[in-house]
């Protein structure tokens, strides 16, 4: 996962706190529909209003959408992920429009809510698709329609789809398979073919995902990327972005792996943002000189250290750095695999580093200083 979309996410975790389940419960409402007594838009209507009504944050098997997605991807609505922690946390859905190319139907979304003061407050605005599927209409994920109109090339085991302007870098796509040969060898696991969402700006994916809203979209232009089941997006980093190829191989082997072991082995091996790990050790050594009071024994209560890079790549980059100096790849799958509390990762570190937790702040300071 990458630093803004982190920052995103934890902020519609709080808002999440701060409005609960229980506030809304799944409520759909509409706008001004301009057929809404035609037939098949009744249908439309009664099929969202029932999948809104299934709990969907639960991914369970679910009768509304098509089952060829659900035999594919265990989170078959790739919109739900997208929001922490789901795009069905309560808020009421507000269908925009219902419109029709011949059988396939087009469903347009807002989910937001009205704050105290009357203002709106818009989580996003996301798309749908519902096909006939033996007769009865079923919702489908909005992405695989719009690659359609995006280029695909396909180099080992990863399919790259990319807008029109792309021009592709079979260098970089080479370099990548042989990213992943490694890393899978190296984990004892077996390689996974995959989906590579890439564009010059993260926007523009998650418009391909059928996003036309997201809270947090716009602002200055950052590379960014996210993993998925199966698919890696990322805006602004081109054909090798090794950072989410770790997440997108490596997570589902070693699903309760702490969130600092996760991203702090994806940056060591893979750099994050399009930066490699020494770049975001040179930077937090620069920002940690000039605040001396940080105390870095409780480095897992640090987030984002600045726009551009955060705690959990630069010092969880540096301490897998520092397991894997101690014990290479079979003690980095040890702690991938025990690792999952903040205690587990305090305890790896005083067992393989030999560091107790009221030393680690001289510590780091002191092997930051080398950068
Ligand atoms: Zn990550």
């Amino acid at each position: 996962m990458d630093f803004h979309l982190t920052a995103k996410k934890h902020f519609i975790s709080t808002l999440f706190l701060f409005i609960g389940l229980n506030t809304f419960g799944q409520k759909v409402t509409y706008n001004h529909l301009v057929d809404a007594s035609h037939g098949p838009t009744q249908q439309i209507m009664a099929l969202f209003e029932n999948y809104i009504g299934s709990n969907p944050q639960l991914k369970a098997e679910n009768p509304y959408w098509n089952s060829e997605e659900q035999a594919t991807y265990k989170n078959f609505d790739f919109l739900e992920e997208e929001f922490e922690p789901s795009l069905y946390m309560g808020l009421p859905a507000h269908v925009l429009s219902i419109s029709f190319k011949e059988d396939v139907a087009f469903i347009k979304v807002q989910f937001s809510y009205c704050k105290a003061d009357g203002t709106p407050y818009v989580l996003a605005i996301v798309n749908y698709l519902a096909k006939k599927v033996k007769g009865k209409y079923r919702l489908f994920n909005r992405l695989p329609l719009n690659r359609q109109s995006w280029n695909c090339t396909t180099v080992g085991r990863v399919d790259f789809y990319y807008p029109d302007y792309h021009e592709f870098n079979y260098e970089k796509a080479g370099e990548l398979n042989v990213f992943i040969n490694n890393l899978c060898v190296n984990f004892g696991v077996k390689p996974k073919p995959f989906d590579y969402y890439m564009a010059a700006n993260y926007d523009e994916i998650q418009v391909l995902k059928g996003i036309d809203y997201y809270l947090g979209m716009g602002g200055v232009d950052r590379p960014s990327g996210k993993a998925a089941e199966n698919k890696v997006y990322c805006g602004g980093l081109g054909e090798f972005y090794a950072h989410e190829v770790f997440h997108v191989q490596l997570e589902e082997h070693f699903p309760e792996m702490h969130f600092w072991v996760s991203e702090g082995i994806a940056t060591f091996l893979g750099g994050s943002r399009g930066q490699s790990l020494d770049w975001h050790l040179k930077k937090t050594n620069d920002f940690l000189a000039q605040n001396p009071k940080i105390d870095l024994s409780e480095l897992l209560t640090l987030k984002n250290l600045d726009s551009e890079t955060a705690y959990h790549y630069s010092l969880g980059g540096l301490i897998a750095r520092k397991f894997w100096e101690t014990g290479k790849y079979p003690l980095l799958k040890k702690i991938m695999a025990t690792v999952k509390t903040d205690a587990d990762y305090y305890k790896a570190i005083e067992t393989y580093l030999e560091i107790p937790k009221d030393k680690l702040n001289h510590y780091l300071r002191d092997q930051l200083a080398h950068f």
